[in-house]
């Protein structure tokens, strides 16, 4: 299937990643001629020969980032310089080309510009925005591609789980890493999240909403919690601390979780970067020491953590309701999202309106 909102009437609010905008961008690369100039054009299937690498092989990496709407109608992309980094270093693990930093904010402008309309005024709701880039080479031969493609679709969206955030209840995965060292986990590389599935099915069987992942090692240092990052709180109102998992390499540097670092201090909270164990969140919760815990994404923004299962064992996170820092921190967020809070240095890039974009190139 192959919707876009121009072909429901009137727009829905779709299920997540279902119905996308009227357009999409696209840029070619070859080896002997580098990047083409970028392409605003209808949403459509894009052509594929049965042999092409990124569907054999998974040469492939995303982005995910968000735009929101201005009360005076303007739109502003949350970070996507960051965004357009972090592509390079998941294309750079990959043996792929990088796209250069202005054809990444180029191709976003193009897009939004084009397709603001899809996104009304509701504050609620978003354009999420996924770049793409994949081996579009057709040929089986086991080395890096000769050409790839660049594609940017868009869809509107609310809140991941919803626009309140309820609590989720999540499931310790001790079978299945999802990552190794020295491997793929710490990019945003596709093939990384088709081997998650099946954990999360697990999940699913056992009435959870999301997976633990634990690092792949020992099996008991808490990473990440589906496809997003996790942070722990230590004590309660201004001089909490939030205690989030160090990078190491096999769990992802979200750039919310960066986000939530350093907008923390301003309400007061200090932010430390520390493993803590699956024993420890059982027991720092049963003593009270771990009062709260969320988990934090581009989709999901910031989602609490009511309950944990581990096998057997089950515990509640404080109360299992959303804490107050929690909350706090959601709307330390989302104030600057929305505009509500000043966003700092070089956080929010203004989409030019339409025809204003320079040359397509
Ligand atoms: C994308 C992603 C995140 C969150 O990154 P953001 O930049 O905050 O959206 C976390 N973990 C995984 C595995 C991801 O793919």
């Amino acid at each position: 299937m192959n919707r876009s909102i121009s072909q429901e009437n009137p727009p829905v609010r779709a299920p997540f990643g279902e119905l996308f905008t009227h357009h999409m961008v696209t840029a070619g690369w070859t080896a002997e001629s580098g990047w083409a100039p970028l392409r605003l054009r209808p949403f459509d299937s894009l052509p594929m020969s049965p042999a092409m690498v990124g569907l054999h092989y998974s040469q492939v990496v995303f982005e995910g980032l968000k735009a929101y709407r201005r009360d005076h109608g303007v739109i502003e992309v949350f970070r996507p310089t960051d965004h357009a980094a972090r592509l390079n270093r998941s294309a750079q693990r990959l043996a792929m080309p990088p796209l250069p930093e202005d054809k990444f904010l180029t191709a976003i402008d193009l897009l939004v510009a084009a397709d603001q309309e899809c996104l009304s005024a509701d504050p609620g709701l978003s354009l999420y925005l996924r770049p793409l880039l994949y081996a579009s080479e057709a040929n089986l031969a086991l080395r890096p591609a000769r050409e790839y493609t660049f594609v940017l679709i868009a869809f509107v969206t609310g809140g991941f789980f919803s626009d309140k955030p309820s609590p989720v209840t999540v499931w310790v995965n001790r079978d299945y890493p999802r990552a190794a060292p020295g491997g793929t986990g710490g990019v945003k590389f596709a093939g990384n999240y088709a081997p998650s599935y099946l954990a999360q099915e697990k999940a699913q069987q056992a009435g959870c909403h999301q997976v633990v992942w634990l690092d792949p090692m020992e099996r008991r240092w808490v990473e990440e919690l589906g496809g997003m990052n996790l942070f722990f709180v230590r004590g309660s109102g201004p001089g909490a601390q939030l205690i989030t998992p160090p990078h190491t390499g096999t769990l992802l540097p979200g750039i919310t979780r960066d986000s939530v670092m350093r907008l923390a201090p301003g309400l007061g909270y200090q932010v430390r970067e520390e493993p803590v164990s699956v024993d420890q969140w059982r027991s720092e919760c049963r003593e009270g020491t771990i009062t709260e815990t969320f988990a934090c994404g581009t989709a999901a923004v910031v989602t609490p953590v009511g309950t944990v299962r581990d096998g057997e064992k089950t515990w509640q996170v404080g109360t299992g309701a959303a804490g107050a820092v929690t909350l706090a921190m959601r709307d330390a967020l989302t104030s600057v999202h929305d505009g509500r809070a000043p966003a700092p240095e070089g956080w929010l890039r203004t989409v030019p309106p339409a025809g204003a974009v320079a040359g397509q190139a």
